[in-house]
């Protein structure tokens, strides 16, 4: 019968709370389950000892909540964490744990087994799209990593689009967001796409997260050969609707873009990428591309790298040299796969 229950996990607060109300029950009690479940780490309601004998013996007849670990773990010299998780149908998703300072760490989510979108760069790309995650299932990632220690910020930068994802994602959010569950600012979380214009505008009305658009190109010609997103949504469209993205006052875009050698990682490429943000409140990271096997670019030279900040710098464009963590595991950008197979047709 177990697959009848719901997963607590996969509820906003919302939905839990009308949850609660089919079964007679109070609002507040919303805010003691997610209590025991985000901020204790109990999945047992015979635990939640601050509900009625009756009320967590109902409970278990018609709920659980879903507790992962990591099937495998890596990792790297730099201390980042790369975790494999098996889902229950088998597939398998990877999340990276990247340390700061201080005890303080990010979380890289996936969205999704595999990625739809087929950028060339991108071993995530190569194998076509699987499914989307559910919105238990990215919470799941967080609440894992946190077992391991305290995460401060999550970055919706794993495997898969999470635009191409939207609802769950939202859900997730939402999750994430809950006073009296993770309690997350949404200062602290990033959502990165590779530019579904509709999406993104959807997206920004609905819910408050931090903008990250992948960038990487600075022409229509580049960009639809690396991204081919870019034919639906040419680079004008998107840079459009990074303008009309809504923000808090303070608030930027940030806008990724991985340098590979001899491609988009000259002075030209600097020049056109000032005009293209002209009037987006934005800042630049700039990421040297992560070399994988079955993938002939480069990563370019750290001189190239220097000028292209230097170039945008000096015209006052908050740019940012992201230093890659994790490659020697395998946890870096666009080199999470987790153990997605080429499917043979
Ligand atoms: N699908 C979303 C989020 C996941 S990809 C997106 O594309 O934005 C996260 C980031 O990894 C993107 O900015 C992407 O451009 C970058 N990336 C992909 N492959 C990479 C590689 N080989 N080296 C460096 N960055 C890479
Ligand atoms: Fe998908 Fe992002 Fe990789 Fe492109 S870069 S294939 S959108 S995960």
């Amino acid at each position: 019968m177990s697959d009848l229950k719901i997963d607590i996990k996969s509820l906003t607060p919302e939905a839990l709370v009308l949850f609660l109300n089919g079964l007679g029950k109070e609002k507040f009690r919303a805010g003691q389950i997610l209590r025991w479940v985000y901020k204790r780490g109990v999945t047992d309601f015979a635990e939640m000892t601050d509900l009625a004998k009756e009320f967590r013996a109902e409970l278990q007849k018609r709920a659980f909540v879903s507790d992962w670990n990591p099937e495998h773990i890596e990792i790297s010299r730099d201390g980042t964490e790369k975790y494999l998780f098996r889902l229950n149908d088998g597939e398998s998703i990877e999340t990276v744990r990247i340390p700061m300072e201080s005890h303080r760490s990010t979380i890289c989510v996936s969205t999704q087994v595999g990625c739809a979108m087929q950028c060339e760069f991108c071993l995530t790309g190569q194998f076509g799209l699987t499914r989307n995650l559910t919105a238990e299932e990215i919470v799941n990632q967080v609440c894992a990593a946190m077992k391991r220690g305290p995460v401060n910020n999550v970055v919706f930068m794993g495997m898969g689009e999470p635009l191409n994802n939207l609802e769950n994602v939202i859900t997730a959010l939402k999750i994430f967001y809950s006073e009296a569950g993770l309690d997350f600012s949404p200062r602290k979380v990033t959502v990165s796409t590779s530019g579904l214009v509709p999406q993104m505008l959807e997206f920004g009305t609905r819910i408050r997260a931090n903008l990250a658009v992948s960038l990487n190109a600075t022409t229509d010609e580049v960009r639809d050969r690396l991204m081919p997103i870019n034919k639906r949504y040419p680079l004008k469209e998107l840079m459009a609707a990074c303008r009309n993205y809504p923000m808090v006052p303070g608030q930027r875009i940030t806008i990724e873009y991985i340098l590979i050698k001899g491609v988009n990682d000259s002075l030209d490429d600097a020049r056109r990428m000032v005009k293209l943000l002209h009037g987006v409140r934005s800042k630049v990271n700039l990421i040297p591309y992560n070399e994988h096997e079955g993938s002939a670019f480069k990563s370019p030279d750290l001189k190239n790298i220097e000028l292209f900040q230097r170039y945008l710098l000096d015209r006052d464009i908050v740019a940012i040299r992201r230093t890659s963590k994790g490659e020697d595991i395998s946890a870096a950008c666009g080199q999470l796969k987790g153990r997605l197979e080429k499917k043979q047709f």
